[in-house]
């Protein structure tokens, strides 16, 4: 094992070739057909890498998904590395912004960290120990979906699936600045908080409106005194609309919240607080609605 360090770096320059190979296969999530070209490119590769089997999972609207295993008879539970080929970039970026590498020997394009660099480092991590014989005698599996950039909308599934079967999941995402491996992440999830009251001219008859604006303002002070932020609890009001006219008791006010924890207990205990809404002003109807959530996946 000592000398895998030393006999990685004598690949280097084969790495820094299959990496320019893939940022050069433009991928944007929802180009189909390019995001295939990119598909097929490394299913050739892990065949040639001695995969014994490669299960191609078609989509209609992204690329095809692709799950490829090395010794899939071997005891024990599978490492698995997940992978997504789709970037941000829409076709054409690469002509603006070529491939290049700096005067500090650092790659740049479009795409490259995000996550061709992860898929480099899994497929050569697989043909460095394939090549010197020192394939682990366990199953080893590559996931590789094609929607991560919109959210895994069509992998979610396979993903839950899948991993749930694995013993060990290396997700291929770029390490953080520091150049750290990320173990856990904290929970992320958007609420919509709309209030309902009731118009009336601020001016003839305030006393007969229901101001759903300084309702929501006071639900929002509420929601702020959630905050737990030494304990990784964030609370935040990021969006704040309400009223129509500068004369009329506003009927109607919305606000956003992006909420965040550390761990499962905080997170479930934050998401009732936060569906728990009483309102202050006698008469205002205050309903709330989870958007995008994702709960905590802690450290383990
Ligand atoms: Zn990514």
């Amino acid at each position: 094992m000592s000398d895998l360090l030393k006999y990685f770096q004598t690949r280097q320059q084969e790495m820094v070739d299959f990496l320019t190979t893939l940022v050069n296969f433009e991928t944007p999530t929802l180009d189909k057909v390019h995001v295939d070209k990119l598909g097929a490119f490394l299913e050739e590769q892990f065949r040639s890498l001695g995969a014994s089997s490669v299960t191609r999972i078609t989509q209609e609207k992204v690329g095809d998904m692709l799950l490829a295993k090395w010794n899939e008879d071997a005891p024990g539970k599978p490492i698995m590395f997940l992978i997504h080929i789709d970037t941000v970039w829409p076709i054409g970026t690469l002509a603006e912004r070529p491939v290049k590498i700096d005067e500090n020997g650092v790659l740049f394009g479009p795409g490259a960290v995000d996550m061709k660099g992860g898929i480099t480092l899994a497929v050569w991590s697989i043909r460095g120990l394939v090549e010197r014989g020192e394939l682990p005698n366990r199953p080893i599996w590559i996931l590789m979906t094609s929607d991560e950039e919109v959210g895994s909308i069509y992998s979610e599934k396979t993903i839950h699936d899948v991993a749930a079967k694995a013993g060990l999941v290396l997700v291929m995402e770029p390490a953080t600045k520091e150049e750290a491996l990320k173990t856990w992440r904290k929970g992320v999830g958007s609420y919509t908080v709309t209030v309902e009251g009731r118009p009336s001219h601020a001016g003839n008859a305030p006393e007969q409106g229901i101001n759903a604006v300084i309702e929501l303002a006071q639900q929002a002070l509420k929601l702020n005194q959630l905050n737990d932020l030494k304990n990784g609890t964030s609370v935040s009001v990021t969006v704040f609309h309400g009223g129509s006219a500068t004369n009329v008791i506003p009927a109607k006010a919305t606000a956003e919240v992006d909420v965040r924890t550390l761990t499962e207990k905080d997170w479930n205990n934050i998401q009732q607080k936060i569906m728990d809404v009483t309102p202050f002003v006698p008469g205002a109807k205050v309903s709330v609605s989870p958007g995008h959530v994702r709960g905590p996946m802690e450290h383990n």
